[in-house]
């Protein structure tokens, strides 16, 4: 929404809005949603937090500011953030905190109420997500003391995929690793493949009780996943967001030999095996100039070989799996692409949809090409199985669920 003048900023105000926070270990990712509202009033990043350029952008329709934190940590973010909603007027408005949280486990089958059993739950699935659960429990404690009269949310990416079966969430190997630590395919992206699954249901008509869709969520981190009737049947992540498609700097799919091979050939230790797969592979690592798909169109168009195979293999591990996730559904009536890959790339969509012919996909070459830069739409002909391109929304999902559980 465009605000026009201080008199649209002063009705805003009057409805309720929800905070949506996205805490890492160095960084706060924020967007305030008015409830109903899929476009956020104010969206920004703290990020550098506990270094000396620590800084915070925000976002809103008059442009962007970016405010020094000078070494500041989560707790100063915060407290900047509700300066800049106060002096915006919002911050009467906020009627309650949503958190995304990376991993809830097992234990966790959809979003809750934050209460001291939650966080002790969130803290006990920390040892699965290293890198991300301890930031947002930082986020959690932070929010809880600039606002401690609302009440919070927390969102888990891994929620939708807990419908799994347990054929699918096996990993072949004894069964006491999953009995003692639990080991699993956990699958991530849970909230962008539900608001996908829930917005394709409602675009294509289809009903809600019967349909299956295939989800190919494609950014910096990729995953794609099986929706049968509403539930998830299959999903690419694993108990880690390294396993499944090729991503920008992680290699996905691996035959595990081949790791125990090169750490021998090398003398890498466990440190430098997490490295070379999840920061030094993938896109990255198969073109050895960038992790980034427009650079390496750019280049591919320019003849550059190793960036023509880099997006020859993203292409070729994303049909070959979403081929394999086709085999859990019952039917097949959409593919859809998103994420900041399959909401731009035409080039990787063509290519693609070109090897699932089989599935009976067939592309409308001039709507493919249409649909970028948020234009989504339908790109298959008409008569062949639907593929379509569909911005995700994450933050409204948590925004939703979120006012949903306080009751708004
Ligand atoms: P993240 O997983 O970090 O949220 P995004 O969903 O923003 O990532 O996706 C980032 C990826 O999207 C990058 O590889 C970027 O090159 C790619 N991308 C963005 N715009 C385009 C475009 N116009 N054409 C091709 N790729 C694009």
């Amino acid at each position: 929404m465009i605000l026009q003048s201080d008199k649209d900023v002063t009705i805003m105000t009057t409805s309720k809005q929800i905070l949506v926070i996205n805490c890492g270990s160095s960084s706060v990712k924020f967007a305030l949603l008015p409830k109903d509202s899929r476009e956020p009033l104010l969206s920004g990043l703290a990020e550098c937090l506990g270094l000396a350029d620590a800084r915070i952008t925000f976002k809103t329709s008059e442009g962007k500011k970016t405010e020094s934190l000078d070494g500041g940590r989560h707790e100063e973010a915060m407290s900047a953030l509700t300066r800049f909603m106060e002096n915006h007027g919002w911050l009467d408005g906020v009627a309650a905190v949503g958190h995304r949280i990376v991993h809830g486990g097992e234990r966790f089958q959809a979003s809750v109420l934050v209460d001291d059993g939650v966080i002790e739950g969130i803290e006990a699935c920390s040892s699965l997500a290293p890198l991300h659960n301890p930031g947002h429990l930082v986020g959690i404690r932070a929010a809880r003391a600039a606002f401690p009269a609302l009440p919070q949310a927390v969102v888990f990416d891994t929620a939708f995929h807990q419908t799994l079966p347990r054929a699918a969430y096996m990993y072949a190997i004894p069964q006491r690793f999953y009995h003692d630590y639990g080991v699993r395919r956990y699958g991530m992206h849970g909230t962008s493949h539900r608001f996908i699954a829930s917005e394709t249901v409602a675009t294509l008509g289809l009903d809600p009780e019967r349909h299956g869709i295939l989800i190919a969520h494609l950014g910096n981190g990729a995953s794609a996943t099986a929706v049968s009737n509403g539930r998830c049947v299959d999903t690419t992540m694993g108990m880690t967001p390294l396993e499944g498609l090729v991503m920008g700097t992680r290699s996905g799919d691996i035959d595990p030999a081949a790791v125990t091979f090169i750490a021998r050939k090398e003398g890498l230790d466990l440190d430098g095996i997490d490295s070379l797969l999840n920061k030094q592979s993938g896109l990255l690592g198969i073109s050895g100039l960038s992790s980034d798909c427009r650079a390496l169109e750019d280049a591919a168009a320019e003849g550059n070989k190793d960036a023509q195979l880099a997006l020859d293999m993203f292409a070729h591990r994303l049909a070959r799996l979403l081929g394999g996730l086709a085999s859990s559904l019952e039917r097949l009536d959409a593919l859809v692409f998103t994420g900041g890959i399959g909401e731009n790339s035409s080039l990787l969509r063509e290519k693609t949809l070109a090897r699932l012919k089989i599935f009976g996909f067939a592309i409308d070459p001039a709507a493919n090409e249409r649909a970028v830069r948020g234009a989504g739409g339908l790109i298959s002909r008409p008569g062949s199985v639907m593929a379509m391109v569909m911005a995700t929304n994450e933050e409204w999902m948590i925004a939703r669920d979120t006012a949903e559980l306080a009751g708004l």
